[in-house]
């Protein structure tokens, strides 16, 4: 049985006391539940330190949005792995729709951070997901295909065992239109089945899928009962703890 996973991604929102309030409110809104799965926190670079302070005694884990895949030097507005692991993050998304699409980030830059942070204990969360257009002309599991192999290029056996995959339509990103639940599991089962070629059947069934695409209180349960949905990869609905916690008690 894989445990699932829910993450939030709080892309740029939230500035320190923000950030403050919402862990707080996690934390308290938790504290009297079972929690069954794994929960981690993507907050902004600027509140990563005073969340990973916060969450020192909690369940819940901290991840980072994006990072640069060099280990030091002249690139100007970047951050590294490195510097994301001093902060307390054990988790770092990767190849997320708004970085290929605003900034450009290719297959192949996404394939050296996903080294770079598999070389610095960083577990990648590696996003995936086809546009409207490509959806609509039927090459959804070409374009997914395209992105997990070379995404994965020279990525161990070993190394694998260690990355999340999200699965997130980019038309259903912030959009409020969700992915119906067999829409979403028919990819969820095509990239399981691919990780079994690439890699090995044991490796595919312990492999975490996430799904992410307005996941909401409302629509969480029956997303996450889909055999190969693994988690959600929450972006709106996880800037209020009331519906984060909704979704995390989903799970
Ligand atoms: C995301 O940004 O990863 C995301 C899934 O956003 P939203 O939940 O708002 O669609």
């Amino acid at each position: 049985m894989r445990k699932k996973v829910i993450a939030g991604n709080w892309k740029m929102n939230n500035d320190l006391s923000e950030s403050q309030n919402l862990i707080s409110k996690l934390i308290s809104g938790l504290s009297n539940e079972k929690v069954n799965c794994d929960v981690i926190v993507c907050p902004p670079f600027t509140s990563l330190s005073e969340a990973n302070s916060l969450l020192k005694k909690s369940i819940i884990k901290l991840g980072a949005q994006n990072m640069y895949f060099e280990e030091s030097g002249a690139f100007t507005g970047e951050i590294s792995a490195s510097m994301l692991k001093n902060t307390g993050c054990e988790y770092v998304i990767l190849g997320h729709s708004e970085r290929r699409t605003i900034f450009g980030e290719t297959d192949q830059v996404i394939n050296k951070k996903i080294k770079k942070a598999l070389q610095s204990n960083l577990l990648p969360i590696f996003c995936v997901g086809e546009s409207l257009q490509e959806r609509e002309s039927e090459v959804t599991n070409d374009i997914i295909k395209r992105q997990i192999t070379e995404g994965l290029k020279n990525i161990s056996s070993a190394e694998m065992q260690k990355i999340i995959i999200a699965y997130e339509p980019v038309w259903a990103i912030g959009t409020g239109k969700t992915a119906s639940p067999q829409q979403a599991e028919d990819v969820h089962a095509f990239i399981r089945g691919l990780v079994k070629s690439l890699y090995s059947n044991e490796i595919a069934e312990g492999l975490v899928i996430q799904y992410g695409g307005s996941v909401k209180p409302d629509n969480a349960k029956e997303l996450l009962s889909q055999k190969d949905i693994d988690g959600a990869l929450v972006g709106g609905a996880c800037l209020k703890s009331e519906s984060f916690i909704e979704i995390i008690k989903a799970a």
